[in-house]
């Protein structure tokens, strides 16, 4: 049986747009934000400094999925509230977790509705969000194969919503000198399966700030349909996934870099 989103039956790219931006035809959105929202002037400072830079749209985290249950678990629905601030403040689209089909209601000034990592096989999740208008930002788990996730795109293109951005954070290897190991094969394989749009997140593939330009670049030679990063103006002090963060002027050096191979890779 062919698969929804398999290129087989559908040559043609699926185009997904957001705001002002297209996802699938070849450009690169480049998606940036605080790995978690921690207060309105965090939240705002880092909107701000990423819109300068270049980054067309804005993510945050308010339900945040940690694997201890001590942790920082975000700032929950006050979270949505402050990023429906900082978007009418900056002016550009957002993308936030969803955890549980339950929290839907919440979401409804949220652009774009990622699924994390740790839920990519939450089913009855995906179902819900087929029914929704809305596009979903699905990540790879870290021990999911590419089939996996192709047959957890499916939940949500079954239910009717054909609007699904694929996203490879890497995945767990015997090598724990990194935080995961970024596949890079995943996105041209990717390309070649499916025609959804595949963008790349260096930040969790990573988990080290210094590898994630490298990394993304990589990801953007390989032809990657965007790039999601995350950015703090204060690594140090960050609640969540500080070490992988760029500062803001490294993501100013990182999105000058990307648009040379968005435009070097389209000779090929
Ligand atoms: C995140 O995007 O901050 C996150 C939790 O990532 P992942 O789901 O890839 O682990
Ligand atoms: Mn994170």
């Amino acid at each position: 049986m062919e698969l929804l989103s398999s290129k087989k039956n559908h040559t043609d790219n699926s185009l997904i747009k957001v705001g002002s931006v297209t996802f699938g035809d070849g450009s690169l959105p480049i998606i940036a934000g605080p790995c978690t929202i921690e207060s309105k002037e965090q939240l705002n400072s880092i909107a701000e400094a990423v819109k300068a830079s270049g980054a067309q749209l804005i993510r945050a985290g308010a339900y945040k999925p940690r694997t201890s249950p001590y942790s920082f678990q975000g700032l929950g629905y006050d979270g949505l509230k402050l990023l429906s601030e900082a978007k009418k403040l900056v002016g550009l689209p957002t993308v936030s977790e969803i955890m549980d089909a339950d929290m839907l209601a919440a979401f409804y000034d949220v652009d774009i509705i990622q699924v994390g990592a740790k839920n990519m096989q939450n089913f009855p999740l995906l179902k819900k969000l087929g029914t929704i208008d809305k596009p979903i930002l699905l990540k790879r788990g870290a021990g999911n194969t590419i089939d996996e996730l192709l047959l957890s795109a499916e939940y949500i293109l079954q239910g009717g919503n054909q609007r699904v951005i694929l996203c490879e954070r890497g995945i767990r290897t015997f090598d724990a000198a990194t935080r995961f190991t970024f596949d890079i094969n995943a996105i041209p394989l990717l390309k070649q399966r499916t025609h959804l749009p595949v963008i790349a997140d260096p930040s969790h593939g990573t988990g080290k700030s210094s590898l994630v330009t490298p990394v993304a670049l990589a990801a953007v030679a390989a032809g990657a349909d965007g790039l999601l990063v995350e950015v703090h103006t204060d690594p140090s002090s960050a609640l969540c996934d500080g070490p992988q963060a760029l500062t803001a002027e490294q993501f100013d050096s990182l999105v000058i870099g990307a648009r040379k191979y968005e435009e070097i890779r389209r000779i090929y």
